[in-house]
């Protein structure tokens, strides 16, 4: 199941077209949204539409997805003119890891100076 129209994640929601978003991409496998509380001058999510709890839910069926997933990184991140100028791409997994919306995303952010290590 791609979507369930009676789920409550945030994400799904918002595949379904139930909440509104700005978003930038979708080839029914991955799409991609400006986040509503941006980081970064440039930062988007880059989410798959099948629901995936968290990055260590990726079972042995979902492996070619993170590999789409970088890919879209690079050509948005090419497109928008962020390529040389670098960016980062990053995965939150769990509450210690920094994640809040249970439904797999990448956070593409560029247009700053990024710090190592991160917060
Ligand atoms: P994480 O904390 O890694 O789970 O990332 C969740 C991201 O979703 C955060 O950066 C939020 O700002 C973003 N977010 C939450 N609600 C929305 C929404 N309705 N539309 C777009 N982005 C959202
Ligand atoms: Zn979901």
């Amino acid at each position: 199941m791609k979507f369930c129209v009676m789920s409550q994640c945030l994400f799904c929601r918002i595949a379904a077209g139930e909440i509104p978003a700005e978003k930038l991409y979708d080839d029914g496998e991955i799409f991609v949204i400006k986040d509503i509380n941006p980081a970064a001058p440039f930062h988007v999510l880059i989410i798959p539409h099948k629901h995936i709890a968290r990055l260590s839910d990726l079972g042995a069926g979902d492996l070619e997805l993170p590999g789409r997933v970088y890919s879209q990184a690079a050509k948005i991140a090419h497109d928008e003119g962020f390529a040389d100028e670098g960016y980062r791409v990053v995965a939150n997994c769990n509450e210690g890891g920094g994640q809040t919306v249970f439904h797999i995303h990448f956070h593409l952010l560029a247009g700053r100076k990024m710090t190592w290590p991160p917060g």
